[in-house]
């Protein structure tokens, strides 16, 4: 059985610097003071589309003080992206986009030359250029973030930032909100040293850095965590400190980090999965008792694994500063179980292009039409994260 939990510590103190990187133009400084919010209950620099840079760290803040997740949702093309802005429309909150490096590809073509994770770069490049023109017609913040990236995945990394400085000089700001390591297979040491390198050129860009610290157990885009030793899937706390200290010390460092707490990708049996959020309380109080500056939830957290928690346990962990919960195998499951309705409903009209209980010489054109049953998914996906972001307590967050 694969055991893992991974949050999302985001340290405020190392926090984008204010007007370090984000004057750009005397405008938008002023605009911060005079101009009407977007969101009446968000904070001001949130607003529709893409959230980047500090904007992102500000509703990231904001979640943790009033305590709502935001749902992070792995997608593999443009119906599942949609999907979660019209969800996020509907339930009146934030959305995180998440491509993984194999979801990235499927974006490219499964036929479209990946060596050298080409293809896996030009999906997710060209999906988050997707999204950065169509966010704001849903009039919600939507972080454009990647998934976990081990070692040997860094070269997809360092195509996506290559992308990032590319979109960065045009724009003045970053094509992805964030970006994920997850080098918790390596020592603490060697875990956090990469991270640190990463976060040297994140930082220059105003990109956010997830880092995982232990093992999310379970099965996800084809990496394997289910024999993991049982230790490993629960973090401690000098290890979260160790990581807070280290990223720390990058000018306009931004991080969050996701931490182990018996959480697991995929959905089992009930009882094979011991989830502690406890662990998340008492890393918050470490470390606050370390930085000794009356800050009682220094950390921001992220949630993998949280396909068949209870909501009880995600509460529990919303109160220890849970600012996402990564969402994929049910949303899996609803694209799919939509498609499914929708066959079983119109199965007479989909076996020939002519002929159904109309008529033998009725057209079954419109039942066909690809965007019949993608809709369907899609309409499914995005009542499910409906139920997740009420989960979360993320629902109506925005006015
Ligand atoms: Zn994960």
């Amino acid at each position: 059985m694969k055991l893992a939990t991974a949050f999302l510590i985001l340290a405020p103190a190392a926090g984008f610097a204010p007007g370090a990187t984000y004057s750009r133009s005397s405008t938008s400084l002023q605009m911060s003071s005079t101009e009407t919010k977007a969101f009446t209950k968000m904070p001001a620099s949130v607003k529709p589309g893409v959230v980047t840079g500090k904007a992102l760290v500000d509703l990231l803040d904001h979640a943790k003080k009033e305590g709502f997740a935001i749902p992070g949702v792995n997608v593999v093309g443009t119906n599942s992206i949609n999907a979660c802005m019209e969800a996020a429309k509907k339930y009146g909150g934030p959305i995180m986009v998440t491509f993984s490096k194999g979801g990235g590809q499927f974006i490219a073509g499964k036929a479209a030359d990946n060596a050298d994770d080409k293809a896996s770069i030009a999906g997710c490049v060209a999906a988050a250029k997707h999204v950065h023109e169509v966010a704001a017609l849903y009039g919600v913040p939507v972080v454009l973030h990647t998934d976990h990236c081990q070692k040997a995945w860094l070269p997809w990394m360092d195509g996506l930032i290559a992308a990032n400085e590319e979109f960065y000089k045009e724009k003045g700001y970053p094509l992805f909100s964030s970006h994920m390591l997850d080098l918790s297979e390596e020592p603490l040491e060697e875990n956090i040293a990469i991270c640190k390198e990463y976060m040297e050129k994140f930082a220059k860009l105003d990109i956010l850095l997830e880092f995982e610290l232990g093992v999310t157990g379970g099965e996800e885009d084809g990496v394997d965590n289910s024999d993991v030793d049982s230790a490993r899937l629960y973090t401690q706390p000098e290890e979260v400190f160790y990581a807070y200290e280290q990223l720390s010390q990058v000018p306009n460092a931004a991080f969050t980090c996701a931490a182990s707490f018996g959480n697991v990708h995929g959905v089992y049996a009930p009882g094979n999965v011991e989830l502690k959020p406890v662990i998340l309380h008492n890393t918050q109080k470490y470390i606050s008792e370390k930085l000794g500056n009356g800050d009682d939830k220094p950390m921001k957290f992220v949630f993998h694994g949280g396909s068949g928690s209870s909501v009880e346990d995600i509460r529990y962990a919303i109160e220890a500063g849970v600012i996402k919960m990564n969402i994929d195998t049910d949303t899996q499951w609803a694209f799919w179980d939509g498609v499914r309705e929708y066959e079983a409903k119109n199965r007479d009209y989909l076996q020939g292009q002519i002929g159904n209980p109309d008529g033998a010489d009725k057209p079954n054109k419109k039942y066909y039409d690809p965007r019949m049953m993608l809709r369907a998914g899609e309409e499914k996906m995005a009542e499910r994260l409906c139920q997740a972001a009420d989960d979360l307590k993320c629902v109506n967050v925005l006015n």
